[in-house]
């Protein structure tokens, strides 16, 4: 007999669904094309590490999952800024000491969830099966055996298509005009880097990190960026987000005197504690970015899509996978309340693509924000204003970068349509106070009519 839910794609999203699912007693089969990643060596390529913050923790506690990644956690409470050359600023994402996002192993993430799935008895776990095709009118899944290249044909009572961006479930309903997708590719690739961890001194018991470990770096640079995210063993994730063609540019970064040359000149620092970072250069894969939009997510209560698979977006904001993981949480919540899958199905669609298309707009705009306007100092008195205006109107005035990560009890759409209200308050208020102290008392009665007038 079929489970009642078939899940293609043990990502984190794929298995954290069905960790959800099992929890409420569904019977689950999940299926992955890739070998258990538990035998296996990580796969080069794909981001190292993430940033976790309160969405993602959300599903992940309604898992129980956290305490067992909480040892894996790299707490970053804000952004170092580096002008390249060893000028540091530090900027805190937030104002309370909880309001931090995390640094984590991708491969750790992954692992730690499947190990869960695989102790769950409700969970049918299952390897190297590839997903070739979908045909929902006869609910049968195309399948391939990675190990032998057999092929196979099964039945489904509802799939769960948590495949990824290049996910296969959605092509199959593509094919079959019962869903569009089209993807608009950003002109800026990416290639990650390994900062190593310094050699630790003579006595010295901890890792000693080449830079802060408590923060997420950012070498700004106008058209493009560096930056670096902490691992747990001393050792940090860099990512260079840089123009494809043009220049400077991954095209005429063209032999390794030019790479050190080209990080010499914008990222001394970095390039410092990088030694080995010409064969990083050449051998680290090149990696394309982009926004999936995808108008339909499921048919009839049969198929759905979600993660990646729905909605991939750029990385700017640090909230694909939050994003993917407050699927999860959605979805289990609507298929426990609604009173068919067809229902929760469509309630999902409804609720959830207005806040794929927040997330994607605001990690689009968060890229320039962090390569360029991040370094002005229009940027830090402007966070300085919203900052008070937090203190003075808790509540009322949350600056936007915080809603979307330290307050999962708003939408993303929310959070978008706050920030825009937010946004005319600011330019007023910056009109009417340039110097950087605090807000003179007439000024912040005069903000408190801003926030009525913008309904806030
Ligand atoms: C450079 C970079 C940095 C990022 N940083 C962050 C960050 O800091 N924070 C954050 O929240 N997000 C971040 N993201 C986004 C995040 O990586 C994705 O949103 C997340 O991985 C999506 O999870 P998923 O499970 O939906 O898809 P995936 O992680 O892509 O997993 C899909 C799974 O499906 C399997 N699969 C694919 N095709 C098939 C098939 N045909 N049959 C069977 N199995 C299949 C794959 O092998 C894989 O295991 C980043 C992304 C990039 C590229």
């Amino acid at each position: 007999m079929s489970p009642g839910f078939t899940i293609v794609g043990a990502g984190p999203v794929g298995t954290l669904l069905a960790l959800l699912l099992a929890r409420r007693g569904r019977r689950v089969r999940l299926l992955e094309r890739r070998a258990d990643p538990r035998d296996t060596p990580p796969e080069r390529g794909r981001s190292i590490n993430l940033a976790l913050a309160a969405r993602g923790i959300a599903a992940l506690e309604q898992a129980q999952i956290m305490p067992r990644l909480a040892p894996h956690l790299v707490p970053m409470a804000g952004r170092m800024l580096h002008d390249g050359h060893g000028g540091l600023t530090f900027l805190r994402y937030g104002q309370r000491a909880h309001e931090v996002i995390h640094s984590i192993s991708r491969e750790r993430l992954n692992r730690v969830l499947i190990q869960a799935a695989a102790e769950h008895a409700a969970i049918d776990l299952q390897f190297s099966q590839r997903c070739l095709d979908v045909d929902v009118a006869s609910a049968t899944l195309q399948l391939r055996d990675e190990r032998d290249g057999a092929r196979r044909a099964e039945r489904f009572e509802a799939l769960l298509g948590a495949d990824g961006a290049g996910s296969q479930v959605r092509a199959a309903l593509v094919r079959r005009a019962l869903s569009r997708a089209h993807e608009d590719e950003l002109a800026h690739d990416y290639k990650e880097l390994v900062i190593p961890a310094r050699a630790a001194s003579v006595g010295q018991t901890t890792t000693a990190y080449a830079f802060e470990p408590q923060a997420l770096h950012i070498w700004p640079q106008g058209d493009h960026m560096l930056i670096a995210l902490p691992n747990t063993d001393g050792s940090f994730t860099a990512t260079l987000f840089l123009p494809r063609d043009g220049e400077p540019s991954f095209h005429s970064l063209r032999d390794a005197h030019a790479v050190r040359g080209f990080f010499q000149q914008r990222f001394a620092d970095a390039a410092a504690a990088i030694p080995d970072l010409e064969a990083q250069f050449a051998q680290h894969p090149q990696g394309r970015l982009g926004t999936l939009h995808c108008d339909r997510w499921q048919v009839d209560g049969r198929v759905m899509l979600l993660g990646d698979a729905a909605h991939a977006i750029v990385p700017f904001h640090g909230q694909g996978l939050n994003c993917g993981f407050e699927d999860c949480l959605v979805l289990d919540r609507l298929l426990a309340h609604e009173q068919s899958r067809a229902a929760a199905f469509e309630r999902f669609e409804r609720q959830r693509q207005p806040d794929a298309a927040a997330i994607a707009a605001m990690a689009l705009e968060n890229y320039a924000e962090m390569r360029d306007t991040v370094r002005s100092a229009g940027f830090a008195r402007r966070q300085r204003l919203a900052a008070e205006l937090e203190r003075r109107f808790p509540g009322r005035f949350i600056p936007r970068y915080s809603m979307v990560m330290f307050h999962p009890e708003m939408t993303y759409a929310e959070a978008q349509r706050r920030g825009a209200r937010q946004e005319r308050v600011l330019d007023a208020l910056e009109v009417l106070h340039q110097g950087a102290g605090p807000l003179p008392d007439s000024v912040a009665e005069q903000s408190r009519r801003l926030l009525d007038e913008q309904g806030l």
